[in-house]
């Protein structure tokens, strides 16, 4: 509901009969608004679809039939502009050999995601400065622009950073699941091994900084989150992330934190993944019947026909079975709103994790992030504020990092 809607509900008094009337106009209202800014997603693990078997990213495609969450036309039906691809290598050995399949396999990602620019042109651009946001879209296309979850792949060569850089690359998070070579991670259940980031890890900031790479701390631990934002020269992220306030999980930070990333101009982008926004017990029975099930058939991302279809029914009735309890999109507006009051619409964004675990009920995949504008508006916030949060920061701190670059290379 919006604010006049609101005065208006207040002052005649009927309200049942009147919110339900408003809620209607304002979907055509929220929907107008959305269009009419431009929506970015900082982390969106999509490129893991674009080498499946029988997949392509022109097709519509489902959830429940594939576990996709992005493709073009419901790209199209959300409404969602583009936003950072990310290039994401799953923490692998620590050894010469582990670092070079990671490096490989990385850049072979990063090639696959330009391979899908290229042969969809007239609907995909590839986006390696902040201006080319508005211009791509002006044009009626999509924006990709390329990022790294993990930065495992460069081993202990900090170097191959310009490698990605030249391949696109514009925003680069240092660790995953667990500690590597570069930084503690938020989540490793051995804790701290660098009390932050290594020798190799602070040399990654400097190079980052140099190249023009957005630094991106989510997953990292409170420790590198902290010397990432001391040391780097340019305002940082967390591309996909929550607040610690409304769900005390590592993976999310604390208030002071947001505090300190706001005051050094840095941006939050809320993320849509279930156990960082509500309570998800152990549930070994299903572990255990989901690892059975790779077991059976492989890994998903290699199926496709009538295995893929025999796959899905299998794992419909596990989830049937032994169900987590569901996140829903109230959970990831509570974050999102407490965020921004936190801190102010400067200094928030959107960055929901679609195919790499994000989504909830009432936002299964892209084609419902309209809603986030609704609840959005519905709440007060007004079209500048979105602008903002769905793009306008982002692109503000990517402009800053360029600018640092360029000065560094004079
Ligand atoms: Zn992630």
């Amino acid at each position: 509901m919006n604010c006049e809607a609101r005065r208006r509900t207040g002052l005649i008094g009927v309200a049942i009969t009147l919110a339900f009337v408003s809620t209607a106009a304002v979907a055509a209202d929220a929907r107008a608004v959305h269009e009419r800014i431009l929506r970015l997603d900082t982390h969106m693990d999509t490129p893991m679809n674009l080498a499946r078997p029988g997949w392509d990213i022109m097709d519509a495609h489902s959830v429940d039939a594939d576990l996709s969450q992005v493709d073009y036309p419901r790209m199209v039906k959300g409404g969602l502009d583009g936003g950072f691809f990310a290039i994401y290598t799953p923490q692998g050995p620590r050894t010469p050999e582990g670092f070079a399949t990671a490096r490989n396999v990385a850049i072979r990602r990063g090639v696959e995601i330009r391979e899908m620019v290229a042969r969809h042109g007239d609907k995909f651009a590839l986006g390696l400065r902040a201006d080319d946001a508005a211009r791509i879209a002006a044009a009626g296309k999509r924006i990709v622009f390329m990022s790294i979850e993990n930065s495992y792949p460069l081993g202990k060569d900090v170097t191959l950073l310009r490698t990605f850089y030249e391949l696109g690359v514009r925003m680069a998070g240092p660790v995953h699941f667990t500690n590597n070579d570069l930084a503690d991670s938020a989540t490793d259940p051995k804790g701290a091994e660098w009390h932050g980031l290594s020798p190799l890890g602070k040399e990654f900031v400097a190079e980052a900084n140099r190249l023009g790479i957005i630094l991106d701390a989510s997953h990292a631990s409170d420790d590198v989150f902290d010397q990432m934002l001391a040391l780097s020269t340019t305002p940082i992220i967390l591309s996909h992330s929550g607040t610690r306030a409304v769900f005390n999980h590592p993976r999310n930070i604390d208030d002071a934190r947001i505090m300190r990333l706001a005051a050094a101009g840095g941006v939050i982008q809320i993320n849509a993944y279930p156990d960082y926004l509500v309570r998800t017990p152990a549930n070994p029975a299903r572990d255990t019947a989901l690892r059975a099930l790779g077991m059976k058939y492989g890994p998903f991302r290699t199926l496709e026909g009538e295995r893929l279809k025999a796959y899905m029914a299998e794992r419909h009735e596990i989830e049937r079975q032994h169900p987590n309890p569901e996140a829903t999109i109230d959970d990831v507006m509570a974050q999102l709103i407490h965020a921004v009051k936190l801190v102010g619409p400067d200094h928030v964004g959107i960055g929901l994790d679609w195919d790499g675990g994000g989504g909830v009920k009432g936002m299964e995949d892209v084609a419902g992030i309209p809603e986030i504008s609704a609840r959005l508006l519905a709440a007060g916030f007004h079209e500048d504020d979105l602008a903002k949060i769905w793009g306008g920061n982002v692109l503000r701190v990517m402009r800053q990092v360029e600018a640092k670059a360029e000065n560094a290379i004079r």
